[in-house]
């Protein structure tokens, strides 16, 4: 009975027609790629990516150098050195984030008092020399001034979701 079945099979080509039959299924279905970098998938606002340091609208920094994201980093990836600055204030003399050795747990946005360090949704950067990995407080201040709308917009967001 089965070599009857097998011959069937094989006279009238039922497999390929059964695998044929799944293609004309999936050429209907609904799409579940995209056509990235034209097409980019949804982000969540609290999309962990690339760092940026955050200012006040009236241009003062807003971190005050309590360390408590560096202390928090599980991947010892931030490095802050400070001092007391003209006004009295704290403030940091370097703030520098190795992205090679993040992990992007978010754990020190999660961490600062003053939601000055934040992960950004930018996910699109590489590096081409060596040390550029090091983000240095200049670089993570200018990501922040240049999307700081985007930022503030995310933070909203994200205490709806709360
Ligand atoms: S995202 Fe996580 S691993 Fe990266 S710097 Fe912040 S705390 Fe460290
Ligand atoms: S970024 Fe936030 S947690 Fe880190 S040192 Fe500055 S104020 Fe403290």
């Amino acid at each position: 009975m089965s070599n009857v079945r097998s011959l069937f099979k094989t006279f009238f080509l039922t497999e390929l027609l059964v695998g044929m039959s799944v293609t004309l299924r999936q050429m209907f279905a609904r799409k579940i790629t995209i056509r990235y970098p034209e097409e980019k998938a949804p982000q969540s606002p609290r999309f962990r990516g690339l760092h940026a340091l955050r200012r006040y609208p009236n241009g003062q920094e807003r971190c005050i150098a309590c360390k408590l994201c560096e202390a928090v980093c599980p991947a010892l990836a931030i490095t802050i050195d400070s001092d007391v600055s003209e006004d009295g204030t704290r403030r940091t003399t370097r703030y520098d984030i190795d992205l090679f050795k993040c992990i992007y747990c978010g754990f020190c946005e999660e961490a600062c008092p003053v939601d000055a360090i934040v992960e950004t949704r930018i996910h699109e950067y590489h590096m081409e020399n060596r040390g550029e990995n090091i983000m240095t407080k200049d670089k993570l201040l200018a990501i922040g001034e240049r999307y700081e709308a985007m930022i503030a917009a995310d933070k909203a967001a994200d205490a709806r979701y709360r």
